[in-house]
């Protein structure tokens, strides 16, 4: 079993459909094949051995995809390269995994002239782009021109796939290393867990380099479905992207959806076409989610939970489940059932199973789970003990094994002695008029160890303060969970995917101090 047999099956019995549309270009699975056969063999005459790491520093785009597919063709593992780092954090990664071979686009080609010094183990830079290429590059499209397609190197299932660099919400991130079975499984089962009665053409607005991006991409290959990309997530790009192409489903970080459906031109454009929107990767609140359900009427919702480490998606709240019945506000707040190929289980620190309605952290198994973090041993046996994937969440399975995530648990906050979970606080704070977004932490308090503090986004305009702030969530959440102070902000510390960085708020109050993390 390998990721390009999807390839294989969508030329025999789809060659003419479209498999990418970028901007004015579109790719049938014919030709897409044919660019990834000669891909590999351009890979391979740069001297990319089976099991080599080739990394891409680019905008979402058709080449992309082409990269993804081209790598795993001539028998190499992906190694995307996220595009927020700096050229040190870049260097990093590259020799981090031993990456000999960089694509760059024309977003970041004068962002690489410092890695050759910068990096031990580059050797080859490829331009990606129409254009020519820079000084000390070769050009991705003349090396294609040249290229005959090879045969693929057809890798067995546990071969390596790609080093994929965790979100790096809460740090430095990981290299994550995942098999062609790995994506290949978790690609179907996220597939067979949410059936569509329609033909499927899905936006990619993630970035490619996260695994969420990478991973739908791959499901629209799976599927032999259209998808559209674009270079990177904007508004209007997104919007106009679902009228134009009539998308039926896109995949939106909560941070994503909130400022999609407050964009001042939102209701400009026919997004009649779209039929589901999938959301994930953070937490949502149910304030914003009801908003989302109502700014798009008859558009289904989908909610997925996962991580990089699990290839990414292990449950999913389906469409069904956010439909009005007396369950639905409770079902809201659940990150769905597990699909079929994920076993979750709830458990203690000392590895033993919870039982239903217990907090725990959050576990999973089966053919998913990651190979390992890159060159780190220590830290993979540390999140692969006694078998299970240890998530780093917080979590509860009800009876119906609905999956609750309570929180990251470096982010709860103990507090006098009691848990808070950060993301309830959030959700009381959605609830206050003023609030456009908030960011709950932990903050060292010499009478309760920690202290719930609550850094906040006021709406433009708003007549807002802290003890009004305060005031409106003992209304809502006990006492021992109310913020006792709070502070205002313009915005808030985000990662490259979206994702709220609450380590970086914390950062200035524990400066001198270790942090206790549960
Ligand atoms: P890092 O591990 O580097 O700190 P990260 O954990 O954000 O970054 P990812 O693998 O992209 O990297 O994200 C996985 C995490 O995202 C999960 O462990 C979980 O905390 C959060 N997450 C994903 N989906 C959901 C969801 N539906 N609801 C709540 N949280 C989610
Ligand atoms: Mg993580």
């Amino acid at each position: 079993m390998q990721l390009t047999q999807a390839l294989h099956k969508a030329l025999r019995e789809k060659p003419q459909a479209t498999a990418v549309v970028f901007g004015e270009r579109r790719s049938s699975f014919a030709r897409l094949h044919n660019r990834v056969a000669r891909v590999a063999a351009v890979l391979r005459g740069l001297g990319m051995a089976p099991g080599d790491r080739v990394a891409m520093l680019a905008m979402n785009s058709d080449h992309y995809v082409e990269y993804l597919f081209g790598t795993w063709w001539g028998g190499g593992a992906i190694n995307p390269v996220n595009v927020r780092w700096s050229p040190q954090e870049i260097a990093y990664s590259l020799d981090d995994c031993d990456t000999h071979i960089l694509l760059v686009d024309k977003f970041f080609a004068k962002q690489v002239a410092s890695l050759r010094d910068l990096s031990r183990s580059l050797q080859t830079l490829v331009y990606v782009g129409e254009e020519p290429a820079p000084e000390g590059m070769l050009s991705f499209e003349d090396l294609l021109a040249a290229a005959e397609p090879v045969e693929d190197l057809r890798r067995q299932r546990d071969d390596l796939a790609a080093v994929m660099y965790t979100g790096g919400t809460t740090g430095r991130p990981k290299g994550v290393m995942l098999s062609h079975s790995n994506l290949y499984l978790n690609g179907l089962a996220s597939a067979a867990a949410v059936p569509r009665a329609w033909q499927v053409q899905a936006l990619v607005t993630a970035p490619f380099f996260h695994v969420a991006g990478c991973g739908l991409s791959l499901q629209m290959v799976l599927r032999m479905a259209t998808q559209v990309v674009i270079p990177y997530y904007e508004e209007v790009a997104v919007l106009q992207a679902i009228a134009h192409e009539k998308v039926t489903e896109t995949f939106l970080v909560p941070t994503m959806v909130k400022r999609l459906i407050e964009h001042p031109r939102f209701a400009e454009f026919d997004l009649q076409s779209l039929r589901m929107v999938l959301y994930g990767a953070a937490p949502i609140d149910a304030t914003l989610l009801g908003q989302a359900m109502q700014a798009l009427p008859g558009v289904q919702f989908c909610q997925a939970y996962g991580m990089t480490e699990l290839a990414p998606t292990i449950a999913v709240l389906l469409p069904e489940d956010h439909l009005p019945g007396p369950d639905q506000a409770k079902r809201l707040r659940s990150a769905g059932k597990s699909v079929p190929i994920a076993e979750i289980s709830i458990r203690d620190p000392e590895n033993n199973e919870l039982p239903p309605g217990q907090v725990g952290e959050i576990c999973a198994r089966g053919p998913m789970v990651m190979q390992g973090y890159w060159n780190k041993p220590a830290e993979t046996e540390a999140a692969l003990r006694g078998g299970w994937m240890h998530t780093g969440d917080g979590g509860m399975m009800d009876e119906e094994g609905y999956l609750y995530v309570v929180d990251r648990i470096k982010d709860m906050i103990v507090s006098g002695g009691e848990n808070v979970y950060s993301a309830e606080v959030e959700n009381a704070l959605a609830q206050f008029e003023g609030v456009s977004m908030s960011a709950v932490i932990g903050v060292p308090d010499d009478q309760w160890g920690e202290r719930v503090h609550a850094v906040i986004v006021p709406r433009p305009g708003a007549d807002i303060d802290e003890a009004a702030v305060i005031a409106h969530c003992k209304t809502l959440i006990a006492g021992y969970k109310c913020p006792r102070s709070v502070e205002f902000r313009t915005e808030l510390p985000v990662s490259p995917a979206g994702k709220l960085q609450k380590f970086v708020l914390r950062e200035p109050y524990w400066k001198d101090r270790a942090r206790k993390v549960n």
